[in-house]
């Protein structure tokens, strides 16, 4: 295709990735977002397909890579996806590095050096920018990876004088890096990368668990400054513009999430919150009293309230409840009840994982608050029901000062007239803490598999 075509094109499809984020910024528009974003990506793969030598390798690696995608994306738990997404974070930050050494080992494939020519100085400011970027975000996924499916424990991971270490680290890592680029050999080169890599476990490892929404988006957006690297060594304008996207949008993203969990974004990423307090916590020997009833208590008081407001969380998630709950405030809303769902912008296990759980089950829109919208509202609310959710509606959060996620915003459910919560038992969520909305006089336990207990409800609404 001719490069003014090829040009034209690739503007088409980043004007398409432009659109579909606008689109994703509501749940009423994301479908649609969904669309003109694979629209885009498909005219981009076509666009660069026409521009490559060696089709028969990149189609034989788009069916390879395409089969095993399919594959585990249907096989995939929507509660797993936050794992699944880091995994594919570091494939990005691989395909950096590889693509950074293949094209220092022969520029002149990658047009990027005359044959007998020197590498020029910009390009291997770009090799090295795209190269640590890459390694960091390699390594630094799979530990997001091993902490998000609990292979590696999600409590923080630190020892003393941590930050000098990886201090000292990255001021070594950017001297090899700028011997690099004045002198291109190997050497340098690699051992900057060797660097990297290890940074990007050392940052990675002390994060608590609480703060792993930010630190997935935060990879989010580095693997997309690293797929922008890779569009400079290529020379190619579609991956420069989609990896700034990926890397401006996961950016601004992780500053969305520090603000609704109240923690500054460098204080996140120095890590070392969400562990030791958990203990403190637990260990505290007092024994509190709890009340428990069933899900037919549950059914009357909600049946013979005025309103309703259900908070979702992960335990939602992990029993696939999101039908039932919609079946359950139908029946509630054919009784008068007013019915709203209160979303907390970190609920579950990934950014939005909440909306897309209640959008998958047909939830109205417009029954679906986010936090700050609704947070007034709970004091004038016969009945919340906290179903799966711990964390994110823990008083703690606002009135104890010693607590590790003092300062974090939370659905204020404990202002409500009655509170019901449905888990499985009195056990911790994900940030380990114990919630003293548990233990109120107004609060109600109904203990069992989130689905199983709404089917009972359901039962006896109906
Ligand atoms: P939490 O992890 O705080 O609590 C979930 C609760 O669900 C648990 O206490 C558990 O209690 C219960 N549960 C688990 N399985 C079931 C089930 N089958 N049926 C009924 N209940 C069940 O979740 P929240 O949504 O309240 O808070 C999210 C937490 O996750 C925050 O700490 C957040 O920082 C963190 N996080 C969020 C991410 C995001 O982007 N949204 C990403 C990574 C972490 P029990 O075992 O007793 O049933």
């Amino acid at each position: 295709m001719p490069a003014n075509y090829v040009a034209l094109a690739y503007l088409g499809a980043a004007i398409l990735f432009i659109l579909a984020l606008k689109g994703l910024s509501s749940p009423v528009s994301a479908r649609r977002g969904n669309m003109l974003g694979m629209a885009g990506m498909a005219i981009a793969v076509l666009t660069t397909l026409t521009v490559t030598h060696n089709i028969a390798a990149i189609l034989l690696a788009i069916l390879v890579g395409g089969n095993i995608g399919w594959f585990i994306a249907r096989r995939i738990q929507m509660t797993a996806m936050p794992e699944l997404v880091a995994a594919m974070h570091s494939l990005v930050g691989l395909a950096a590095v590889l693509i950074a050494m293949s094209a220092f080992n022969n520029p002149v494939a990658y047009g990027i050096a005359r044959a007998g020519e020197a590498l020029h100085a910009s390009n291997r400011i770009e090799l090295f920018i795209g190269t640590f970027i890459g390694a960091i975000t390699f390594t630094g996924s799979i530990i997001a990876f091993g902490k998000l499916s609990g292979k590696l424990g999600s409590k923080p991971l630190s020892f003393k004088g941590q930050h000098w270490l990886n201090l000292a680290l990255g001021v070594v890592m950017i001297g090899f890096g700028v011997a690099f680029c004045l002198v291109p050999s190997w050497t340098p080169f690699l051992i900057m990368t060797a660097i990297a890599l290890a940074l990007g476990i050392l940052l990675i490892m002390p994060i608590g668990g609480a703060d792993m929404p930010v630190v997935v988006s935060m990879l989010n957006s580095y693997s997309g400054w690293a797929a922008a690297g890779i569009g400079f060594t290529l020379n190619n304008n579609m991956l420069i513009i989609a990896g700034s996207l990926v890397g401006s949008s996961g950016a601004i993203l992780s500053y969305i999430m520090c603000k609704a969990m109240n923690r500054a974004f460098f204080n996140v990423i120095l890590g070392g919150f969400g562990g030791e307090a958990a203990a403190a916590d637990l260990g505290d020997g007092v024994q509190k009293t709890y009340r428990s009833g069933s899900a037919e208590d549950a059914a009357f008081l909600m049946g013979n309230a005025d309103s309703v407001i259900i908070v979702p969380g992960y335990g939602l998630a992990v029993a696939r409840a999101q039908h039932a709950i919609n079946e359950m405030s139908k029946l509630l809303t054919e009784k008068g009840v007013k019915v709203r769902y209160a979303i907390h912008p970190v609920a579950g296990r990934m950014p939005g994982h909440m909306n897309v759980l209640l959008a998958e089950a047909e939830v109205p829109y417009e029954q679906v608050v986010e936090m700050d919208e609704i947070n007034n509202e709970f004091a004038d609310t016969d009945v919340v029901l906290v179903i799966g959710a711990n964390d994110v509606v823990n008083p703690a959060a606002k009135n104890d000062k010693s607590s590790p996620i003092y300062g974090m915003p939370i659905l204020e459910a404990h202002k409500a007239r009655t509170v019901l919560v449905v888990k499985r038992s009195m056990a911790t969520g994900y940030a380990g803490l114990d919630n003293e909305l548990f233990y109120m006089d107004k609060t109600m336990m109904v203990f069992g598999d989130a689905k199983k207990v709404v089917e009972d409800i359901i039962k006896s609404i109906a």
